[in-house]
């Protein structure tokens, strides 16, 4: 059986080039919930795949080959339903999917980077954050004045820190 996606193209590799000299760093072909996306960015939950025109259908570079019209026909729609269902199960689960076309890579593979770390930043600053509390000093017993320490399930390197006084309201 023949592979859908093969592994370390060309433009994968020079894709994953520029992203590291902008900075970002990723997992090639990591386990997530859904498949192992060519590039995983898991703290901030974001998967990158770089989509080759011919196997996934790209709308300007996609040929119709002369031969066995009916097995590359069935192939090519099996590819796209496989793209779209991976990708609705990622974002399900919270996951942001970039998919990066190979020609825009051919093209210009910074500015395909650029666009991968951009989405990386945005989903650093918000997106996936979620705290908990994971150890509480008390400071004054007399007035319940309290030292909070938090951490991000989703990133453990992220804390930070309260001083509140206890409540016992729930919102
Ligand atoms: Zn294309």
């Amino acid at each position: 059986m023949s592979r859908i996606r093969s592994r370390d193209t060309r433009p994968e590799r020079a894709l994953g080039r520029q992203i590291w000299r902008l900075g970002g760093r990723y997992r090639r072909y990591a386990a997530t919930p859904v498949g192992r996306p060519d590039f995983v960015f898991r703290s901030a939950r974001v998967a990158v795949f770089v989509d080759g025109c011919q196997w996934h259908g790209c709308p300007d570079h996609y040929v119709r080959p002369r031969t066995r019209d009916e097995f590359w026909g069935k192939k090519l729609s099996e590819n796209v339903a496989r793209d779209a269902r991976q990708t609705e199960q990622l974002e399900a689960r919270g996951w942001v999917v970039l998919r990066v076309w190979e020609h825009d890579v051919r093209r210009d593979a910074l500015a395909a980077a650029r666009r991968v770390v951009e989405a990386i930043k945005k989903e650093r600053r918000g997106g996936g954050v979620e705290w908990r509390v994971y150890r509480v000093d008390v400071l004054d017993r007399a007035i319940d004045l309290e030292h909070r320490f938090e951490v991000d399930l989703r990133d453990v390197s992220r804390t930070r820190d309260v001083i509140r006084h206890r409540t016992t309201s729930k919102q």
